[in-house]
């Protein structure tokens, strides 16, 4: 048989290879005995329909030695819609390379995955298919996981969770109890964004700008319900202060982000007990204020008019403000009580009173502004001075037990009392709210309390847990809290007086499933606790954190305010839960849309003969631009499609190539072009080599010309090498890992054919190669190493009877020089190269020695210093400076 131009015994060569240890791992080319250099569609097909199995398995065999040092990555889980899309692709394409660089390193990695399980979505899909939603959940993950497991993604099946899981919401619960202990869940009369299509409550987060729904799109209302609040504003300032602790590099915009959600923590909230004649009204008023050691000076609060109180019922008989003035200010009946000295205080609707626009009510201190004096007098107040000057300082009088504090110290005096009689203290920015996690929907966590006539608010006992929702063939219809329906589910015995009692019908926002599901794969399945303490010590942060940008805010804020509160708790080790954040960019679709109707068309319906494009039907101009996918617009791509057209390696590439994780990358299959062709240069490289060794029929070449490739060799196999190497381990720029590797494809083929048989140096060039191609595409590289093994010594350095997937991530050579790079306006001016322990000890100062010895560099510095240079050093990697424009 001839193949190119090589001849091969077939059958005397499969009973050559088929004793060979590494047959347990036989390639694709075992079945026929022919390895052929071209490199079909039909052939990755079959590659791939061959290894997936395989791979799987070997994928869920795991680390090899526990003790080495762990490396968690973690991909934000998916919402099971049913179907994946395009960015779904992409981010557990970028997780599953990360994670398999990582196990080559012999690093113990942590790959998890599951389902946000919970949500809005799944409750009204069951409606309007009428079956229950915990069916259509389970069937959408059922063939979602699926389409993950073709991507062949190694992740770690046997720590999969669902968050509508009772053995999972169980801790969701117990950790909400733990915050009410702690005094961070409150009740609370609150008037709030409706979604009159959804029948429930939205956060403000969750509102377009035109005041409609992100999910419905109906028009929101405002209605005045009782709704449950966790005191997030409590961990404001160790939220803000956590941001100094995370990888200011890797983190980057979205430390800002943060930095804007949360607000400068310049103040802080107290609390007023609200009377009615005798009676406590139910809910306190936080009232914020930037001078908290002033609080001995409150006369009165004041009210904006939107304020809740400010209704006809309290108005001071004989003041009606909708009919007189309506800049008047209205004495209310109801009392504020003191928090500090339990007096009680005038509370007064003022108009007049500027409000900042996130606060509707405020101290009313005479001493410090003229404005609460006036009002004050208006009223016939008592004003109380409570600051004085004592030599240089001012130090508080008339305030209690505060009283000759300096102002300094008093303030976080003052707020320490504070926080320790749960009246408030916890320094916050004046815009940070809550969070609001009561929805009145089925499909959620219920929230575990219980309301006792006698006992007011019973918390369920731990022992208790979970409280698990209540079964139902299927819902009806959308309503109200359906919780709120089902008479039998709510009746309960009281925990504490053991009375009839029912149980709360709102359940939880899912943002709360959400916001510790890292810490519940350490340990997925354990019954006794959320987590082992051993695990989370352990494990515990995650290393790498990838997901949609999109979450930046909301998510993230949450998930570090259970974490930092877990740590109080003492369940973490650490406040912060993720070391490094890569927020992936969005899959972009090209759209058509008709230039005068607006109306978005499919691509099949446009007329690309022209010098424009035109849709067909009607002859009218067409635009094109590139958008977030979706449905309406018509320029969705379905994964399913690209990976039976493509295959699963060419796919996995293509998405991580060309364009960093960070940014939008616009969807084209013209892109497959290129891809396919490199895979086919790698595969001819492969199978010429194969080849040649096999048939023998190759020259002897010079010892010289030997050495003269194998030095090439050395420099580019070390240069290629550090580069991958460093943007997979600094960067995450794996678009530019994958450009050095075909850069160092292309320095492979430039090495004669008979050099490369000859040397066993290219033998090692081209086992590396492949090793670092394991990653990026798992099938054709397990193809690859399983045919460079059956022509390679057995004495060599690889373990050649497993897998590439299980191999050593390739070392850089001690020997080899690491440079020092001098940059300008993007260009390399200058580049001197070390040995590793002496780059590694560069200081800039010693550097810049260096630098100075070339004139190019001299003459871009000019009058610069050397401060006014940027100095960055790479440990075993490289020194780089940065000259400014
Ligand atoms: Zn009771």
């Amino acid at each position: 048989m001839i193949v190119g131009r090589h001849c091969i015994n077939p059958v005397l060569f499969r009973k050559w290879f088929c004793w060979k240890p590494w047959s347990k791992y036989r390639s694709l080319f075992s079945k026929t005995g022919i390895w052929e250099n071209t490199f079909k569609a039909e052939k990755r097909k079959e590659i791939e329909e061959y290894w997936k199995p395989k791979i799987q398995e070997l994928d869920q065999i795991g680390a090899t030695d526990p003790n080495a040092d762990k490396y968690y990555v973690l991909s934000m889980f998916p919402y099971p819609s049913g179907r994946l899309h395009m960015g779904h692709v992409r981010v557990y394409t970028i997780s599953d390379a990360m994670a398999r660089y990582k196990r080559l390193l012999g690093k113990k990695t942590i790959h998890p995955m599951g389902w946000d399980a919970f949500g809005l979505p799944a409750e009204n899909a069951a409606i309007d298919k009428g079956q229950h939603p915990a069916k259509w959940t389970y069937s959408n993950i059922k063939s979602m996981k699926k389409q993950i497991e073709d991507l062949c993604c190694s992740f770690d099946w046997d720590r999969e969770i669902f968050t509508c899981d009772p053995a999972y919401y169980k801790w969701t619960q117990y950790i909400f109890l733990k915050m009410y202990e702690a005094g961070l869940v409150y009740h609370k009369q609150a008037l709030v964004n409706w979604d009159p299509v959804d029948q429930t409550v939205l956060a403000d987060e969750q509102i377009n700008d035109l005041g409609c729904s992100w999910r419905s799109g109906a028009k929101v209302e405002k209605r005045s319900l009782r709704q449950w609040y966790l005191k997030t504003t409590a961990y404001a300032k160790s939220l803000w202060d956590g941001l100094a602790t995370v990888d200011q590099n890797l983190w980057g915009d979205i430390i800002s982000l943060q930095k804007n959600w949360i607000g400068k923590c310049d103040g802080c909230h107290f609390y007023f007990t609200i009377m009615d004649g005798a009676t406590e009204l139910p809910d306190a008023v936080a009232v914020f204020t930037k001078q908290p050691a002033a609080i001995y000076g409150v006369s009165h609060l004041a009210l904006a008019p939107t304020h809740h109180l400010n209704v006809p019922d309290y108005h001071t008989p004989g003041v009606d403000q909708t009919a007189g003035n309506k800049d008047q200010d209205v004495l209310l009946t109801v009392k504020a009580i003191h928090p500090f000295t339990k007096a009680e205080i005038p509370v007064i609707v003022s108009p007049t009173t500027e409000f900042d626009m996130f606060n509707e009510c405020s101290l009313g201190i005479p001493c410090l502004s003229v404005e609460d004096a006036k009002t004050a007098q208006e009223f016939g107040l008592e004003t109380v001075e409570v600051f004085a000057t004592n030599g240089d300082e001012e130090v508080l009088i008339n305030s209690g037990q505060f009283t000759g504090f300096k102002k300094s110290e008093a303030m976080k005096s003052i707020q320490e009392y504070a926080k320790q009689n749960n009246v408030g203290g916890h320094l916050v920015s004046s815009h940070l709210k809550d969070w609001l996690i009561s929805r009145q929907r089925y499909w959620g966590t219920p929230i575990p309390l219980i309301h006792c006539e006698k006992c007011k608010v019973v918390p369920v006992p731990y022992q208790d847990l979970p409280v698990e929702l209540a079964t139902v063939e299927e819902l009806s219809g959308k309503c109200i809290a359906p919780l709120s329906h089902l008479k039998d589910w709510q009746k309960v015995q009281c925990p504490q007086c053991g009375g009839p009692a029912k149980r709360e019908t709102d359940t939880m926002d899912t943002f709360v499933d959400s916001s510790w599901y890292f810490l519940r794969y350490l340990d997925p399945c354990n019954d006794s606790a959320m987590c082992d303490p051993a695990a989370a010590v352990k494990e515990m942060p995650v290393d790498l954190y990838i997901g949609g940008k999109e979450h930046a805010t909301l998510h993230l804020y949450y998930a570090r305010f259970v974490s930092h509160f877990l740590y109080d708790l003492g369940v973490l080790a650490q406040k912060e839960p993720f070391i490094n954040l890569l927020t992936q960019g969005m899959v972009m679709g090209r759209s058509y849309k008709v230039r005068d109707t607006g109306s978005y068309l499919s691509e099949d319906q446009v007329d690309f003969s022209g010098d424009h494009p035109v849709e067909a039907a009607t002859g009218l101009a067409v635009d094109t631009f590139w958008e977030k996918m979706s449905k309406s617009k018509q320029n969705g791509v379905d994964p399913e499609d690209v990976l039976n057209e493509f295959g699963v390696d060419s796919t996995r590439i293509c998405i991580l190539s060309n364009v960093a994780p960070k940014s939008h990358r616009n969807w084209s299959n013209e892109e497959f072009r290129g891809i396919i062709n490199w895979q086919s240069k790698i595969w001819k490289i492969v199978s010429d080599y194969i080849l040649m060794k096999t048939s023998g029929s190759f020259q002897e070449v010079s010892p010289q010309l030997l050495k003269q490739h194998e030095e090439k060799m050395f420099e580019f196999r070390n240069y290629f090498l550090k580069e991958v190497t460093f943007h997979f381990e600094k960067t995450f720029l794996i678009s530019v890992a994958i450009s050095r590797l075909q850069g160092f494809t292309n320095s492979i083929r430039k090495i004669p054919a008979d050099v490369r048989v000859n040397s066993e140096v290219f033998g090692s060039v081209l086992a590396d190669f492949v090793i670092m191609l394991g990653p990026l595409a798992p099938s054709f590289a397990s193809e690859l190493w399983a045919g460079l093994g059956s022509v390679s010594p057995h004495t060599s350095s690889y373990d050649w009877s497993q897998n590439v997937l299980h191999q050593k991530w390739p070392r850089i050579d001690e020997k080899y020089q690491l440079p020092l790079i001098v940059r300008h306006q993007g260009v390399e001016i200058f580049s001197k190269r070390f040995p590793k322990t002496q780059l590694n000890q560069l200081t800039d100062l010693t550097a810049y020695e260096y630098i100075l010895t070339s004139k190019k560099v001299r003459n871009r510095i000019k009058s610069l210093q050397l401060s006014d240079l940027h100095f960055r050093l790479d440990e075993n990697y490289r020194a780089e400076f940065t000259i400014p424009h």
